[in-house]
C-alpha cells in the first residue's frame, strides 16, 4: 500500500527517515517488509505539531492524555515478533494511541481492528487515518482487555499498554497457531512477550525488557 501524495516529504526529510531505518537495522531489525512499512509511514503526522522535528528520533514522545506514541525500535520489534511466520490476514491491536503501530500495520496485514479507551485519542488517529487514505482500518472505542469477541479470531494480536499478566479473553481471541505479542509486568518490570496458542492452550516466549504504560481498565471520553 502508498499513501497519498501530498503527504510525500522533501528530501531532507527523506534523509532523516533513512537514518532512522539505519539506526533500526544497527538495533537488529532484519524485516525487510517491516522496515519498509516505516520508512513510508510519515511518523511526523502521528505528534503534536511542536514534537514533529523529533519525529524520526528513535524516541517515544508524549501523545497527550497522559500517553506516549511507541519509540519506532519497539513497533519494528513487535511487528517483527508478529509477522515472523509469515503474512497475517486479520490482526487486532490493543491501545491505538496516536494510530503510528496501526498505520505500520496497515501496510503489512489486509485487515487491523485497533481499540482505544479514550476517546479523543481514538477521534484524531481517524482523522490521521482518513487524511492518508488509508481504508483497511477498522478503529473502536472499548476496553482493549476485553478484545473484539464479535470479529474474532484473529491471525495475530498486538497489544501496546501493559497488563500485570498474560489476559486470557485475549488468548482466546487467537486462531490455532495465531500469536499476540504483549508487554507484561508493572512499571520498571515489564518483559515482552509472545504467546502462541496451541491446541492444549498457548506457549509463551519471553523476549526483552520494555517500559509501556499500562493497561487500564474501562473506557474514558
Ligand atoms: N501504539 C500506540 C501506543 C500508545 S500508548 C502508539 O504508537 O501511539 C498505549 C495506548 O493504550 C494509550 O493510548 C492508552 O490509552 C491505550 N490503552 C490503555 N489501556 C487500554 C485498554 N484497556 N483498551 C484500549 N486501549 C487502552
Amino acid at each position: 500500500m502508498t499513501f497519498n501524495s501530498h503527504l510525500g516529504i522533501g528530501m531532507t526529510s527523506r534523509r532523516t527517515r533513512e537514518r532512522l531505518i539505519q539506526r533500526l537495522r544497527q538495533e537488529g531489525i532484519r524485516d525487510h517488509a517491516v522496515l519498509n512499512a516505516i520508512r513510508i509511514t510519515p511518523r511526523h503526522i502521528f505528534v503534536d505539531e511542536a514534537l514533529a522535528s523529533r519525529a524520526y528520533e528513535d524516541t517515544a514522545l508524549p501523545i497527550g492524555h497522559g500517553q506516549t506514541i511507541s519509540q519506532p525500535y519497539i513497533v519494528a520489534r513487535m511487528t517483527e515478533l508478529l509477522m515472523e511466520a509469515g503474512p497475517l490476514d486479520t490482526v487486532l491491536e490493543v491501545g491505538t494511541g496516536s494510530g503510528y503501530q496501526t498505520a505500520v500495520l496497515s501496510q503489512l496485514v489486509n485487515r487491523i481492528y485497533s481499540v482505544e479507551r479514550i476517546g479523543e485519542l481514538q477521534r484524531q488517529a481517524r482523522r490521521r487515518f482518513q487524511s492518508m487514505g488509508i481504508r483497511n482500518i477498522r478503529l473502536r472505542h472499548s476496553d482493549g482487555g476485553l478484545g473484539l469477541p464479535q470479529f474474532a479470531p484473529f491471525d495475530g494480536i498486538l497489544v501496546t499498554a501493559a497488563p500485570e499478566g498474560i489476559p486470557l479473553a485475549l488468548v482466546n481471541q487467537l486462531k490455532q497457531g495465531g500469536r499476540m505479542v504483549l508487554p507484561i509486568g508493572a512499571d520498571q518490570g515489564q518483559v515482552l512477550v509472545r504467546v502462541t496458542r496451541t491446541s492444549g492452550g498457548y506457549e509463551k516466549e519471553l523476549l526483552e525488557r520494555v517500559v509501556f504504560v499500562p493497561l487500564l481498565s474501562g473506557v474514558q471520553r
